[in-house]
């Protein structure tokens, strides 16, 4: 069956025989693998962690985080104390630090008692990190984030001579972090002020290892010079820099079910606001995904304006209509239809129409598409490796 068929990958539609969902998810751990092995070998000799907040980008943290381990990966960064946890607990107690990109809510106990560690970015949360007992043991490890640009999460580079002066990191971090805000466009100038201003700040915490580049960055050949590469998206098969190739493998595929097919008549129109208004004699494909399930209005394709594409059998065809809440409709009219009969549902998202092309077309990015996949698909998990 396709479930386990080992080569069948993501060139292949998902079969909708016993699953009663609307749409299917399918994740192929094969393609995240590979994924992380070519980022390793582009941020040698550096090492390099997995980035799997919101959910390992919508792929599942409990599939993804051990086919990483597999791959050798020991670190993992998550967004939120809950989503470390669950990485903690899929490892069922195999050894690996997780870092807490956002920092430290809640108590240290809830971190300190599943070995996660809060990757500190001000003076009160140290403050309250040191504060927290830990009897007759060295204190737990964490993370320093440095601003060095971004002004996001983080201590400022210009403030931190004075807090070292008045001794409150005198406990030194277990990794030093900083986060590039264009490494996606390699020529900014911004690029090159973060790294010197990172690795002068090095200098107050000489020994310890240090983290900076991002996926864009580990393609970007920036990696090499830190200690632990940090990438997301590119593991997820998405497009980490702007210009030039992709050279990750697509890793998730969404095929959606179609519920009716259906013909419209010339100056008919089809779904909400009446938007869009055949030209001719249509066939029409109504498939069971909408904006609910992440698969976001801004596709919606008009009279006058260009929205989003599925594809079935490698043929790409045009939306049309708005996209409603579980409904999107598409033009089918240059199909067979014998062959949407045989297939009974349309690539939405996979190696046709990728979720960068998605966005591209919705006026987002890769990473809104994969972070929004639809918790109500039936995920399916495929792995091209095994
Ligand atoms: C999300 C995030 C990453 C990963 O970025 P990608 O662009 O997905 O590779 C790395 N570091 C920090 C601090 C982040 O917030």
């Amino acid at each position: 069956m396709a479930e386990t068929a080992p080569t069948a990958g993501l060139d292949a539609a998902a079969s909708f025989d016993g699953v009663n969902a609307g749409a299917i998810l399918t994740i192929d751990l094969g393609a995240i693998r590979r994924n992380y092995r070519h980022l390793c070998k582009e941020a040698l000799p550096s090492r390099t962690a997995a980035v799997v907040k919101a959910n390992a980008y919508g792929c599942g943290i409990e599939a993804v985080v051990p086919a990483l381990y597999k791959e050798g990966c020991r670190t993992f960064f998550t967004a939120l104390p809950d989503e470390a946890v669950r990485v903690r607990k899929t490892l069922d107690g195999l050894a690996a630090e997780i870092y807490v990109l956002d920092g430290l809510l809640g108590a240290p106990a809830d971190y300190v008692d599943s070995h996660l560690r809060p990757v500190i970015g001000d003076p009160y949360q140290m403050a309250v990190w040191n504060a927290h007992p830990v009897i007759d043991q060295p204190p737990a490890p964490y993370a320093l984030h440095l601003d060095t640009g971004m002004s996001r999460l983080g201590i400022r580079h210009d403030a931190l001579p004075g807090l070292r002066a008045k001794g409150v990191f005198s406990e030194p971090p277990a990794l030093l972090i900083t986060h590039m805000a264009c490494a996606d466009d390699p020529a900014h100038p911004l690029n090159r002020v973060q790294i010197n201003r990172f690795n002068k700040l090095h200098q107050h915490f000489l020994g310890v290892p240090t983290s900076l580049a991002n996926s864009a960055a580990v393609l970007a050949g920036v990696a090499k010079t830190y200690d632990l590469a940090r990438p997301g998206i590119a593991l997820y098969g998405g497009r980490a820099l702007i210009d030039g190739d992709n050279p990750m493998e697509p890793v998730v595929r969404v095929d959606a079910r179609i519920l009716q097919v259906r013909t419209v008549e010339p100056g008919e129109t089809v779904g909400y606001g009446a938007t869009w208004t055949a030209k001719s004699e249509r066939r029409i494909a109504i498939v069971a995904a909408g904006y609910a399930d992440g698969y976001l209005r801004h596709l919606s394709q008009s009279d006058t304006t260009r929205g989003g594409m599925a594809a079935i059998l490698g043929k790409q065809v045009p939306a049309a209509g708005r996209v409603s809440m579980d409904l999107t409709a598409f033009d089918v009219t240059d199909v067979e239809p014998g062959v949407l009969d045989a297939t009974g549902a349309l690539e939405i998202i996979g190696p046709t129409i990728t979720a960068d092309d998605i966005a591209d077309r919705a006026g987002t990015i890769g990473y809104e598409i994969l972070t929004g996949l639809s918790a109500r698909y039936h995920h399916r998990i495929i792995d091209t490796e095994n």
